[in-house]
């Protein structure tokens, strides 16, 4: 025999063996039970056998180690002494037996109150209480349970059975059952189980004390328990404790209760007492809605020794734990008796409200505080929300993936042009597209949401949608889109106009017009409140300004113009890490002359264009070093391929079948010029293309030569300014006269020193071409101006061969930004507008954890950054390093980069807040890890 201790008792001599922190073995619940015994809180005696005994079980089929069977029944015969009773005895125990996990689990494993109920034990009981009533409630309950989680005998037979006894005495509730139906039912119920199992139901209350425990270890593997690990990635070899405890009664008359609660607002964070309770009633009654439950200040009247007692203690457990607590509790008589106590589960919202609350209670710390709020519940704060009343009154048709969080309403659009049209007579509009390409930005800036019918966690929709805080579902499998405008959603129509409502943080479409309010941090930011006026802005930036003095990772955001600027820099974001040129590109007074440059047919006809694009290109960069004050601002050179910016080819097809069609038809109708007698048949001459017809023609054929096959492997990032220098000339002249404009504003010090960033690098070469490039500009203008400014080339790693060549690349380049969404493509050979269709189908196989676009792969992508930041710093010591792909504001990937060394994180501006918290996070476990 092994001196391992699997059973760990509770209550005698108002101690426990185990503790609070005991969570792995003892279970939520049994750690729970044992902190609050030791505390000198009323908790009915009891033991609890460890999750150790549980995996056992698991590892030998069913059967529980020789030893800890021993301990389980000599703990028993313990429980039996201290309670004075005996389990099926003539002065019966009565216990409850119930699982209880590392992680609570609220639901998913069985439970069984009364076991120790028999034939002979409930007349002892009833005389006992001297209360029939309530000894054949409590066996009519055990013989339902018993039967459902250890026999395995499905409850609606005695469902059934209860609904016909209540129809035939007129009792509207169980409670109003007689001490007579309740026998009579009892004893309807043996005959059940005696017809369904083929055999008596089990009077030897040791017997059904063994089963129920095997059952209750089993029902760790039942499939809605997997399912629940599964979703919140709990490992399957934790196991489930068991806990048997004395019962205690809420249904023993109407001076006896049961309920559960909250010690504050788990949904606004308000200190405020929060919870619900039945009369005469046991703790199932309350979690199957059988009757309805009533608000807990009501428990104050009704029982009010009772309810200050829970007061009292709830807030000593609150104190005890430093947290709020979810808890459990049962009142017998007047008693009052806890059984659980736990951190509850809370908002976003409440997080950061409780967390703020508690600092200035004394409770905690600033760092505690920080450390518990979950980044990603900040959100809560930035994004407009249903109201949660209304939203309840519509249904989901259809989910699909949450891409860019907060709740959206407006009238479904097809087109991008039809979302700017529609949005400038003011009405709120939904962008519904099967995918959304770049040119459709105006038409997404234009609406409330975007939802589409195909993508992934990195397509178009998302990363646009995210980078401009609007709500966006994407890869919605149940939305048909029509191309010829129109669309179905779940197979129900939906005309342009409709309206359409969705929240981007669960994913849920919904028919209809859900009402939502705006986010009152969001008004601040946009200087549309005062921040005086808002005292949540206050709590938000107070809490975050706790985090900033934790963190080591400097906090940059992805912005492509002045007014995504300001909104990072209002977030706390400390410079640009990447700034899209080529968003700058899309302006309607802009797309022409990309056009005319796309389809010059020389270097002459190119410059020409571009020379029109430099002064525009200027003032954004000026503009955008304004909102930055002398913070880093990246700008990357142009890295789509340009077919991005011509129309799509089978439009053009179909605009040139048609212009040819209307030319022939005009040829037809025209009148025909009389021909001269006696002159020679001459014949006529076709009639002349119109230029329209013309210029598409070429157009078509331009786009046709820029076809490409898989244009993401295409002709992009610096192919093209290889191929066009000419536009990486511009861009970088723009960049550097820009920056001297700001210096001349601002004086060289507080002006900003542009970091140019080339994209898509996969060989040093590469990097030398556009530097030169770059760095002849640079030198001309400014020589020409007679002025210096400071600037930088630097490069972005975003390609398994840029990783691994980082030492010659770090040769030329002063500064590295990993594109971890190219990365992340290049490196698994997925697409990443197209993973989206089958990573679903990956994760539901479990062949991966997470999707690899939103949180980095460290095992492979995360290999890559690890080699290129080595490589990169042997060859330039110091070198900085930072990160922009979508991963930057994801907060388990803020944490890799705090953990790999890297200098800063870029992301969305309105992921900001969260990239802020998740990088103080990181530092406070490395320096908690260290101190351990
Ligand atoms: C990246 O690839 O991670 C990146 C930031 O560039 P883009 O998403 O624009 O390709
Ligand atoms: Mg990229």
């Amino acid at each position: 025999m092994s001196d391992t201790q699997w059973v760990y008792f509770f209550g005698e001599n108002g101690r426990a063996e185990g503790h609070g922190s005991m969570k792995d073995l003892l279970g939520g619940k049994g750690a729970g039970l044992a902190e609050m015994t030791n505390a000198g809180v009323p908790v009915p005696p009891g033991f609890t056998l460890t999750t150790a005994a549980c995996r056992a079980h698991m590892q030998s089929h069913g059967v529980v180690p020789e030893d800890a069977e021993t301990q389980f029944w000599d703990a028993l015969t313990r429980l039996e002494k201290v309670t004075g009773r005996e389990l099926g005895g003539a002065h019966p125990l009565l216990v409850s037996v119930r699982s209880g996990a590392k992680f609570s689990m609220p639901g998913m494993m069985d439970t069984i109150l009364n076991l120790g109920l028999n034939d002979l034990s409930v007349g002892a009981f009833e005389r006992e209480t001297g209360d029939p009533r309530f000894a054949f409630d409590c066996y009519r309950r055990f013989i339902t349970m018993y039967s459902n989680v250890v026999l395995e005998l499905p409850r609606t037979k005695f469902d059934h059975a209860l609904e016909s006894m209540k129809e035939r005495t007129g009792a509207e509730n169980d409670a109003q059952l007689t001490a007579e139906s309740l026998r009579e039912l009892a004893a309807e119920f043996l005959a059940i189980v005696a017809a369904e199992a083929g055999r008596p139901f089990p009077q030897d209350a040791r017997e059904q004390l063994r089963l129920a425990r095997n059952a209750v270890f089993r029902s760790w593997m039942n499939p809605r328990a997997i399912e629940y690990r599964r979703i919140y990635h709990i490992a399957d070899d934790l196991g489930t404790a068991v806990n048997v405890q004395t019962m205690v009664f809420g249904n023993r008359g109407s001076r006896s209760a049961t309920g559960v609660g909250f010690t504050r607002n788990p949904s606004t964070g308000e200190k405020k007492f929060f919870g619900e309770f039945l009369v005469n009633a046991q703790g199932e009654d309350v979690v199957a809605g059988i009757r309805t439950p009533r608000p807990i200040a009501e428990l104050e009247t009704e029982l009010p020794n009772a309810y200050a007692q829970l007061r009292e203690i709830t807030a000593r457990l609150e104190k005890n734990y430093r947290d709020v607590q979810d808890f459990e509790f049962t009142i017998e008589e007047d008693r009052l008796y806890m059984l659980q106590t736990r951190s509850g589960k809370r908002t976003g919202f409440a997080a950061v409200k409780i967390a703020v609350d508690m600092v200035d209670e004394g409770l905690i710390d600033e760092e505690e505080a920080v450390a518990r709020v979950e980044p990603s519940g900040l959100d809560a704060f930035l994004h407009p929300m249903f109201d949660a009343a209304e939203r309840k009154k519509y249904k989901a048709v259809a989910k699909g993936l949450p891409a860019s969080p907060g709740a959206a309403s407006g009238r479904a659009v097809f087109t991008a042009e039809d979302a700017v049209k529609w949005a400038a007579r003011g009405e709120s509009v939904i962008l519904v597209r099967k995918e959304t390409v770049p040119d459709d930005i105006a038409g997404m800036k234009a609406s409330a949401g975007v939802l589409t019918a195909t993508g992934g966690a990195t397509s178009h929709a998302a990363v646009v949608g995210r980078q401009m805080g609007k709500p966006a579902v994407v890869g919605c499998a149940k939305l048909r889109v029509d191309e010829a405008g129109g669309a179905t959603l779940d197979g129900k129509p939906v005309k342009e106009g409709d309206w359409l409502s969705f929240d981007g943080s669960t994913g849920e479409v919904m028919l209809g017009r859900v009402p939502t309010q705006p986010s009152e941090v969001i008004q601040v930011v946009m200087g549309k409140r005062k921040e005086a006026k808002s005292p949540l802005y206050q709590m938000f930036t107070r809490f975050l300004s706790w985090a900033d003095k934790h963190r080591k990772l400097k906090i940059r955001a992805n912005a492509d113009t002045p007014l995504d600027a300001r909104i990072a820099v209002a977030f706390g974001a400390e410079g640009i890490g990447l700034c899209r040129t080529e968003h700058m590109f899309f302006a309607p007074d802009r797309i022409p002359l990309v056009q005319a440059m796309i389809l010059a047919t020389d270097e002459a006809g190119r410059e020409a264009a571009l020379s029109k694009l430099l002064p525009m290109q200027r003032g954004d960069f000026a503009a955008i070093f304004k909102e930055m004050a002398g913070r880093p601002v990246t700008i990357r050179t142009l890295d789509p391929p340009l077919h991005e910016f011509l129309p799509k080819r089978e439009d053009l097809m179909v605009k040139v079948a048609r212009l040819e069609a209307e030319a022939k038809a005009k040829a037809k109708a025209a009148p025909k010029k009389p021909v001269k007698k006696g002159a020679k048949k001459a014949k006529a001459a076709p009639p002349k293309d119109s230029k329209t017809l013309v210029d598409t023609r070429a157009l078509l054929q331009r786009v046709e030569e820029l076809h490409e096959f898989n244009p993401m492997m295409g002709h992009r990032g610096c192919r093209l300014g290889i191929s066009y220098p000419e536009i990486t000339r511009m861009q970088a002249r723009a960049i550097i006269e820009a920056a001297l404009l700001a210096a001349a504003k601002k004086g060289v010090a507080g002006a900003a020193v542009p970091e140019i960033m080339v994209p898509l690098v996969g060989t040093s070469n590469e990097l030398r071409h556009q530097k030169a490039v770059i760095d002849d500009v640079a030198a001309e203008v400014m020589k020409k101006k007679g002025a210096e400014v400071q600037y930088q080339v630097g490069t972005m790693i975003e390609l398994p061969r840029a990783a691994m060549t980082a030492d010659k690349i770090a040769e030329l380049a002063q500064f590295f930004s990993f594109g971890t969404n190219d990365l992340t493509q290049m490196t698994y050979g997925f697409s990443r507008d197209d993973a989206g269709k089958f990573l679903a189908d990956y994760q539901d196989a479990e062949i991966m954890k997470h999707d690899p676009f939103t949180t980095i792969d460290v095992d492979g992508v995360g290999e890559l950054m690890k080699i290129a930041r080595d490589r990169g710093r042997a060859t330039r010591p110091g070198l900085k390093i930072g990160i922009c792909g979508e991963h930057g504001g994801d907060p388990a990937t803020v944490g890799f980069c705090h953990e790999i060394g890297l200098d800063y994180v870029s992301c969305s501006p309105f992921r900001v807040p969260i990239a802020r918290l998740a990088a103080a996070q990181a530092a406070i476990r490395e320096r908690r890890g260290a101190k351990a």
